[in-house]
């Protein structure tokens, strides 16, 4: 007997006196939302994903886009989704693909965190008219530094200084591989953080000979698939991460289908074309720090001990003890993306279900590394869900140094957020390889508005700092005194070392 279909979930409707048949919306929907029949535009909602590419370029605003009621009997525990995702998998025995974030309502700790500002007692700063430091690095600092006079009677420095990346402004774009999205959205990227003076990730896709004008702003990725990984590689990045794991999906590798490895991506992944591209889950020759402190040092001594070596993990359950032992395997910073991370694909259970949010995992790696007295061995980067200034500020005075934007930085190029990027059909021109999408993507205007996000977030945190007298980001990094916890249960104000409001 038949399952049935299950209710269509959005309804799309043209209002015909309205429209003028110029037919932008059909070459504009990639999903198969409209067709031209006879003259006449039909309409099939349920192929439609919410990408809000018709509305956009509609130039009547004709379209309009309806999530539909509910035509489930409503009960607490067995939502639509429930029912929706059981008659799925009993249709299709797999696992439910989804792109994005995790997207279950559990409360968001940001939003439950006030920023402190000054009154009467303690003047605050103007932006316009002092300086505000907000260059960051990134790397390992001296815990002293012993600077000596010479004959001439000039000071010198005689501590020897690690490698670190300078930052502009603490925010720098996390790692989208080519493949996952397109060059084109790549490049806009790599050309937004040349411009306001940061460092993006090349994912772990390898790194197109089209980016190579910008590789002093990009930290090359060396993941468990080893893509497109070979000297010349690690010599062109600023910086070297290796990836252990993903908030999106902690535990898990990745895939992907050998559709959409055509000839370019795979020149650039250094695998056949057509062929899956898989990153297995562990990396086969790490089962320990010790065997991570290898590879760190492997890759420190292959490039002259010249660059950075990031290592990014899943925030999980121990990640502060993890981030620990990274500090003592050599590598320059931790890269922890929280379980709101974004993914081009992930299963959905994962995404919805395992590890931590950021705000947990930055307050409790900031305080072990203090507790161990190894703090100024690692920098700590956060990711995963950043969507505004106030964001940065919390995570800077939760204990981060500098954070990666990934979903942020699409949406500033055009991305609806609507979790269909395994698909490949970004009308965005996004997460898609399909030639004729990809073109819709102009890096040179889409790296004006990723550069204008960056900056206008960086403005934003310089009014943040002032208002708390703050004029240096240094000062407000682990500076928990100047937030609040408002509304959250005791002990999650006590893993995020912060007070309630009032107190
Ligand atoms: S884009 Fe708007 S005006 Fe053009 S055909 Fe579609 S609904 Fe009508
Ligand atoms: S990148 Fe494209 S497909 Fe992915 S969520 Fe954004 S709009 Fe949707």
């Amino acid at each position: 007997m038949s399952l049935g279909s299950i209710p269509m979930r959005y309804r799309v409707k043209i209002d015909r006196e309205q429209c003028m048949e110029c037919m932008r919306c059909i070459d504009n929907c990639s999903y198969g939302v409209f067709r031209e029949e006879n003259g006449k535009i039909h309409i099939d909602s349920r192929n439609c994903t919410v990408c809000h590419r018709c509305i956009s370029m509609c130039p009547r605003d004709a379209i309009d886009l309806h999530e539909r009621p509910v035509d489930y009997r409503s009960h607490p525990l067995w939502t639509p989704e429930a029912r929706e995702d059981i008659i799925n998998q009993a249709r299709g025995g797999k696992i439910i693909l989804s792109g994005m974030g995790n997207a279950k309502p559990y409360p968001v700790i940001f939003d439950r965190l006030v920023l402190d500002a000054c009154q009467v007692t303690n003047p605050s700063i103007d932006p316009l008219r002092e300086p505000m430091e907000l260059r960051t690095y990134i790397g390992k600092k001296p815990k002293q530094l012993h600077i000596t006079k010479n004959e001439a009677g000039d000071l010198e420095l005689e501590t020897e200084l690690s490698p670190n990346l300078k930052l502009d402004t603490p925010i720098m774009i996390g790692h989208m591989s080519y493949g996952a999205i397109s060059l084109n959205a790549q490049l806009s990227l790599a050309k937004a953080a040349a411009k306001v003076g940061t460092y993006m990730g090349t994912g772990e896709g390898g790194l197109h000979e089209h980016l190579h004008p910008y590789q002093n702003n990009m930290i090359v990725q060396v993941a468990s698939g080893r893509f497109g990984v070979d000297i010349d590689y690690l010599e062109r990045g600023a910086a070297i991460e290796i990836k252990i794991g993903q908030g999106a999906k902690p535990g898990i590798g990745g895939h992907l289908p050998g559709e959409k490895v055509c000839a370019d991506i795979s020149c650039t992944r250094m695998i056949p074309q057509g062929s899956d591209a898989i990153s297995p889950a562990p990396h086969h020759d790490i089962y320990s720090i010790e065997d991570l402190a290898q590879l760190v040092r492997s890759l420190k001594e292959a490039t002259n001990w010249e660059k950075p070596v990031f290592v990014k993990i899943a925030a999980v359950h121990n990640t502060a003890a993890i981030a620990a032992g990274i500090a003592r395997s050599s590598a320059d910073a931790v890269v922890i993306d929280g379980f709101r991370g974004g993914t081009g694909a992930a299963p959905k259970v994962f995404r919805d279900n395992v590890g931590i949010p950021i705000e947990a995992a930055i307050a409790s790696v900031d305080q072990k590394l203090h507790d161990q007295g190894i703090r100024n061995k690692l920098s700590v980067i956060a990711s995963g869900g950043i969507r505004n200034s106030a964001d940065i500020a919390k995570a800077i005075a939760l204990g981060a140094d500098a954070v990666y934007i990934g979903t942020a930085a699409l949406v500033s190029m055009g991305c609806r957020v609507c979790g269909n990027c395994y698909r490949g059909l970004c009308p965005w021109g996004i997460a898609t390889q399909r030639e004729d999408l990809v073109q819709r993507l102009d890096p040179e205007i889409e790296s004006e508005h990723v550069a204008n996000l960056i900056n206008s977030w960086t403005l934003e945190l310089s009014e943040i700092m002032g208002a708390a007298g703050i004029n240096s980001i240094e000062s407000l990094r682990s500076n928990r005194s100047r937030l609040r916890g408002y509304m959250l249960d005791e002990g999650t104000l006590e893993v995020l070392e912060v007070k309630p409001v009032g107190a």
